[in-house]
């Protein structure tokens, strides 16, 4: 691609075509809208839509959609076409203001977690103007939230800009005390890293469990995994680099700053990293480049997987969700500034955090929850189901001394007289060196480790701006109160550090010592999905977002029961899959190799040692049956889960039961796959599968 400039952002109606399209006063209006959130008359809209169908049409778009993030966490689109008759069996293109700002789509088939009754079918989306509208596939999208008749969320956006909403109020009360006068809005900035695996089509085809359940139910080891770590930053194989290419242009095409991209760990692993934007924004387009790297993949006749841990034995997939905090004019508050000033005021917003990610541990936990993230976090891989802090040593010694009340003596120029020195900057290389933390500070933000490959981003999102929120509203209720501000914003620092010291460990996360240490700590340690939800209805947890708005008691219960449901039937159709999978393919092909065997025993002459060929029908068999004993226990673990209508203790259920008896049938199945020939089983193995681009 040559003009990469006017390329970027031609599918979307942003700034620059505004301006263009758009009447002075219109424009004016508009951005009024998009910056403080002030509602937009319908006459302005009518304009406004008109000139984004103009666009769209220029373009070559059919058909408009509102486009929002229905509780499944994927997106969510139905296309109307512009065509509106003329009476003389003409169509002109139409589009207006209400059609802009508001649709209502059926919504009944939407998980609701009870929010709407079956018969309340209607479901309202409304124009999210904070992010742009843009073109895919012919048809003009309109970003918005997705709330029920009577007001509820139902969707992430909506919670998601509640909490950017409640962030930047405590935190410009903060700035505020600082002598800022001028910010008018501070803005949570999120940076997603994208990690995924690209497999052959046709092998993905072949493999009913990556098309059912996105991961691998199956497979022995391979005899190569990713022990020579020879593919981590690897140069790119033809056919990844020619997706890569096209993804890149595509995403640009849509405004999407997609900036780094290189081979991962685990062999046909890959990762993607963009520039980061406002957190919205980032939401929207982590969404656009998750369905972007699967369609684009199979037009290069691959596979995208997104699924956390695709195979078993090498590294799964996760996101890595790089956060700070700027103020409308740019500055970034997890920046430590040049002047005593800006230090305090950075070393207050750092603190804020420590202390919102150590009292709220176990919402960040849940946020970041599901089956596929269980195989990651507190399994068999990194990072751990513990939440912690990692922020350097540098940093940390200044933050110990300011604990201790000491000078720090590490740094010529610091003494840790709060308001009075300097700090120093906290660069990259001495913050980013430990790669084991879930929550790491890396030099002007933080970056939290612990999201899986398919997670929406705006959860976690709504977590860490409200949590953090919470606390600045609690440091600015009684900062405002003070006479002597300085001496009391360092003896808040001093206080907030010293009481949050347990969230902070700058050792290796993936030690087994950890795990007992972190205990000692009292920190939590949720293992799966079904543990970490018992802690979303807490009285604090509840409390923290009715108080500040971002959810209702019943959002709150809604979300804790499609959580739990959508854990319990993505277990049901792994289980279920592996099932049909034994059933339909493993069973018969088992056989049919005992058989040949068995009846070589017949055609071969007498006195011939036969002790190896006996040897493996003694291992088939044992095998089978074994298979028919874990099959039976299985059947009969998904029977029992799916008559408990409890859900909590049917998610318990799942994890308890079915997921045990489902590991059981696989360590049966991957056994046989080693000693059954090739010929005979019926699924590709995962040395096909890692290796089948070439
Ligand atoms: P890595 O973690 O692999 O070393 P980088 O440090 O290059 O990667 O960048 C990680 C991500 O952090 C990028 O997406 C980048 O845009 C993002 N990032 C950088 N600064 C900020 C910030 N102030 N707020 C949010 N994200 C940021
Ligand atoms: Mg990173």
């Amino acid at each position: 691609m040559k003009d990469v400039p006017s390329v970027f952002g031609s599918l979307v109606f942003g700034d620059a075509v505004m301006k263009a399209r758009l009447p002075k006063d219109i424009y004016k209006a508009l951005q009024k809208t998009i910056k403080e959130g002030t509602h937009l008359e319908l006459d302005v809209a009518n304009v406004v839509a008109s000139a984004m169908r103009d666009w769209a049409v220029d373009l070559g778009a059919t058909h408009f959609t509102h486009w929002f993030q229905p509780m499944t966490g994927i997106t969510a689109e139905k296309h109307d076409s512009f065509i509106s008759p003329q009476g003389d069996g003409t169509v002109i293109m139409e589009f207006s203001g209400k059609e802009l700002v508001r649709g209502e789509p059926d919504a009944s088939s939407f998980p609701s977690g009870g929010l709407r009754a079956p018969c309340e079918a209607r479901g309202y989306t409304a124009w999210d103007p904070s992010s742009y509208a843009f073109i895919k596939d012919g048809t003009l999208c309109i970003p918005t939230a997705f709330c029920s008749y009577t007001g509820e969320a139902l969707d992430k956006k909506t919670p998601l800009l509640r909490s950017m909403d409640v962030i930047s109020k405590q935190a410009l009360r903060i700035l505020r005390l600082f002598g800022n006068t001028t910010a008018k809005r501070v803005l949570t900035t999120v940076g997603p890293e994208q990690e995924y695996f690209l497999i052959d089509k046709a092998v993905f085809l072949k493999r009913p469990d990556l098309i059912y359940s996105g991961r691998t139910l199956f497979g022995a080891r391979p005899p190569k995994g990713q022990e020579l770590e020879d593919h981590y930053f690897g140069a790119l194989k033809p056919r990844v680099y020619a997706l890569m290419k096209e993804l890149d242009e595509e995403l640009w095409k849509l405004g999407i700053l997609a900036k780094t991209k290189h081979n991962e760990v685990a062999p046909a692993q890959h990762e993607l990293a963009p520039i980061f934007s406002t957190t919205n924004i980032a939401a929207d387009h982590n969404q656009l480049t998750m369905e972007l790297m699967k369609k684009i993949a199979d037009k290069h006749g691959l596979a995208c997987l997104l699924h956390e841990k695709p195979f078993a034995g090498i590294n799964g997939s996760g996101k890595h969700n790089n956060w700070s905090i700027s103020t409308d004019g740019g500055q970034n508050l997890l920046d430590p500034g040049d002047t005593p000033f800006d230090n305090a005021q950075f070393l207050l917003f750092l603190v804020a955090v420590i202390k919102a990610v150590n009292k709220y541990q176990d919402l960040l936990r849940i946020s970041v929850a599901s089956a596929g993230n269980d195989h990651r976090l507190g399994a068999n891989e990194a990072p751990p189901a513990i939440v912690s802090i990692f922020v350097g040593e540098e940093l940390n010694d200044v933050l110990t001394a300011i604990a201790e009340g000491k000078k720090y003596a590490g740094h010529e120029k610091v003494q840790m007289e709060i308001g009075a020195t300097v700090l120093p900057h906290f660069p990259k290389d001495t913050t980013d060196r430990n790669r084991t933390s879930p929550f790491a500070f890396t030099g002007n933000k933080f970056e939290f480790r612990m999201l899986g490959s398919t997670v929406s981003i705006a959860e976690p999102n709504i977590v860490l701006n409200t949590a953090v929120a919470e606390i600045l509203s609690g440091f600015a209720d009684s900062l405002e109160k003070s006479k002597d501000f300085i001496g009391d914003v360092a003896k808040l620092i001093k206080t907030t550090i010293t009481e949050n010291s347990r969230i902070i460990f700058n050792g290796n996360g993936y030690d087994d010592s950890w795990v007992a240490e972190a205990e000692k700590r009292g920190l939590s340690n949720l293992k799966t999905t079904p543990a970490a939800l018992k802690a979303l209805l807490s009285k604090q947890n509840t409390e923290l977002f009715t108080s500040l708005g971002v959810y209702s008691e019943k959002e709150i219960e809604s979300r804790h029961e499609i959580y739990l449901e959508n854990y319990c039937k993505t277990i049901n159709i792994e289980a279920l899959a592996m099932l049909d999978i034994v059933n339909q393919k493993i069973i018969p092909a088992v056989v049919e190799y005992k058989t040949d065997l068995a009846n070589y025993f017949h055609k071969i002459p007498d006195g011939l040692d036969q002790s190896l060929e006996y040897d493996i029908l003694k291992k088939l068999s044992d095998g089978t049956a074994a298979i028919g004993k874990s099959l039976k226990a299985l059947e009969n673990a998904v029977a029992a889960a799916n008559g408990i209508s409890d859900s909590v203790k049917a998610a318990d259920a799942f994890r308890e039961k079915v997921f045990a008896a489902m590991s059981e049938l696989r360590i049966v199945v991957d056994e046989l796959e080693l000693i059954v020939g090739s010929k005979y089983w019926p699924l590709p193995t995962y040395g096909e599968i890692l290796y089948s681009v070439i």
